[in-house]
């Protein structure tokens, strides 16, 4: 979709730092990091929300699961621990309509969120 910035960031129009991509999924840095680690894992199909997902999605959504755990891994969080976490829609906080994945590390991650 031309006018969603996730997908303008897969198609390379907007620059993001890219910290992993294949044919399905790419991971880049956010640009408003909360955490020391603050990674987007996010498929490269639009979909709008985790509302908008099908069952022909799940294994797409595992896979951002997986590539969010490998990169923090990567970056030495594997053990001392990562948080994972995706908005759905307004109340929620998601203010991309297009899914994405956080993956947060690198301090004491408080809870409940929010
Ligand atoms: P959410 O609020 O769950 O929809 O998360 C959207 C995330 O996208 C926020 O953490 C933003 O900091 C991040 N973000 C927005 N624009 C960009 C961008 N151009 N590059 C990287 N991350 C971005
Ligand atoms: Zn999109």
């Amino acid at each position: 979709m031309s006018d969603c910035l996730f997908c303008r960031i897969c198609e390379g129009k907007i620059a993001a730092t890219i910290t992993y991509r294949d044919e399905t999924v790419i991971a880049f840095k956010d640009i408003g990091p909360k955490a020391p680690f603050h990674q987007l894992v996010i498929p490269i199909r639009h979909i709008p929300s985790l509302a908008f997902a099908q069952e022909e999605d799940a294994a797409l959504l595992g896979k951002l699961m997986r590539v969010a755990s490998k990169l923090a891994a990567a970056a030495g969080y594997g053990e001392s621990g990562f948080r994972v976490v995706m908005n759905s829609g307004p109340d929620a906080g998601q203010t991309v309509p297009h899914v994405h994945l956080h993956a947060l590390a690198g301090r004491e991650l408080g809870w409940p969120p929010g």
